[in-house]
């Protein structure tokens, strides 16, 4: 399908389908040292165990009756209840959140949580949409799909312009259902509801460290210049660490526009003037610069943190950064990552950058199930081992097949996958009883 972007009319890529020749290219890995699954056993991971569409009316406060297009896909559960967020968004659709949960049990596996892989989507325009109409709406998704999800089965989150307020009103909702208190159903909520400590920053503290590994791995200088598409909770919490640590943030962005500054911006100043007048876009004191500008300026570091589809076959080649933190899901195509790859820039993947968001999911849920608290210095440790641990081994398989970092990613997370199915008997296998 070709959609018209500016002057240009570009290919839209269906980032499921994308994703499913990501999986159908890693057979020829099959049998090389570190390498456990074959391209048959491949065939579990082409569709969703589980797609549930939900459409439902709901009266909003002006007195019309919406039809509101709800959507959770329950990926892969060979490795335990499916986890993932719930993301509002006007172009939300199914392929989009079949890609998004497909990417959550690879995510998942590369951590090494025992979760599966989720995702969730309302196709509704949340900037357009009263507070109380959200909240009507949020209720009755989770009524509409409450017998699908539980702290047992699957875990939501928050994701792109969900918040822990909505949390808040999914669960409050889903406790009125079942009788009892049920913390573990939903993760991202408010601290005064069962919430993790740190689970704010996570996303943004786990890309950070990371970062910091691959930096050091890559001899990349101190104060290196960084732009950050993106200014919600994880491109605003990532832009705030990286300067907090000495790097020039020298361009942001959100979805009316971004800002360069080659001497780098304060970004507490800038998440005040984008507090007060709801976008960062006419910051003074910085050149005006599109979210497409943005992504080919002469830095070190990109670190596209808003939607995917970004870097694409038409602009991969015009990349200037050395490296690309993908903090957002999806953000560079299959088509593009092969461009990337081939002018030597280091991509750091989604499934691996990201993946402090739903690490800390998994502590909140841990203390949710375990009914103990810990101290946010303890989550932000933890967190950490666990992050360090992850590029740590995706780095090592890296350099033993000399492939880049996301192929080493999908396959370390299959491998797991395959594995559990395997032992559950999804799968043939030699019999060893
Ligand atoms: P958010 O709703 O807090 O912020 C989204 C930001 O993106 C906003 O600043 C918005 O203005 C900007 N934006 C929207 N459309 C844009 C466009 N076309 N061009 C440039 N900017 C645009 O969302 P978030 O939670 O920060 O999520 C951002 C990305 O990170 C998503 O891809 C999400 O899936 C991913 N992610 C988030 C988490 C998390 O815990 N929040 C975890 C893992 C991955």
């Amino acid at each position: 399908m070709k959609e018209c972007i500016g002057v240009f009319f570009m290919e839209k890529v269906n980032p499921f389908e994308d994703t499913l020749q990501r999986l159908k290219a890693l057979t020829r890995y099959s049998g090389k040292d570190g390498v456990r699954f074959s391209p048959d056993d491949l065939r579990v991971l082409e569709s969703p165990k589980r797609t549930l569409i939900v459409n439902f009316p709901v009266r909003f406060r002006d007195g019309s009756i919406r039809i509101i297009n709800g959507y959770r896909v329950q990926y892969n559960d060979a490795r335990g209840p499916t986890k993932g967020g719930i993301r509002f968004h006007p172009k939300v659709d199914i392929e989009e959140v079949k890609a998004l949960a497909l990417w959550m049990a690879l995510k998942t596996a590369v951590l090494d949580l025992p979760y599966g892989g989720a995702k969730g989507g309302i196709t509704i325009n949340p900037k357009e949409t009263s507070a109380d109409d959200l909240e009507d709406v949020s209720r009755e998704f989770i009524r509409q799909i409450h017998m699908f999800v539980g702290p047992t089965k699957d875990v939501p989150a928050p994701d792109v312009y969900t918040n822990p307020q909505v949390m808040a009103w999914m669960l409050d909702e889903f406790e009125k259902i079942k009788g009892e208190k049920l913390p573990g159903l939903i993760t991202g909520k408010p601290v005064e509801l069962g919430g993790s400590l740190g689970r704010d920053v996570a996303t943004a503290q786990g890309a950070a460290y990371v970062f910091r590994e691959a930096a050091e791995e890559y001899d990349l200088p101190a104060g290196a210049t960084v732009a950050v598409q993106g200014f919600g909770n994880a491109g605003m919490n990532i832009a705030k660490i990286l300067s907090s640590w000495g790097y020039r943030i020298v361009a942001l962005s959100d979805s009316k526009g971004g800002i360069y500054n080659e001497n780098g911006f304060n970004v507490s100043e800038v998440e005040s003037f984008k507090e007060k007048n709801g976008s960062l876009a006419d910051f003074p004191k910085a050149q005006k610069v599109t979210n497409e500008e943005l992504l080919l300026l002469p830095v070190q570091v990109l670190v596209p943190a808003a939607l995917e589809n970004q870097i694409t076959k038409e602009n991969a080649a015009k990349v200037r950064a050395g490296m690309v933190l993908e903090v957002a899901n999806g953000p560079v195509t299959r088509e593009a990552d092969d461009i990337l790859h081939r002018n030597d820039v280091v991509v750091l993947p989604d499934i691996l950058s990201n993946a402090g968001g739903v690490t800390v999911s998994y502590f909140e849920w841990v203390q949710n199930n375990q009914g103990y608290y810990w101290s946010e210095q303890e989550v932000t440790e933890k967190l950490e081992r666990k992050m360090v641990a992850a590029f740590r081994e995706v780095h090592e398989l890296v350099k033993r097949l000399d492939i880049d970092h996301r192929t080493a990613a999908y396959i370390t997370a299959i491998n797991r996958i395959i594995d559990a199915e395997k032992k559950r008997g999804n799968i043939s296998q030699k019999r060893q009883v």
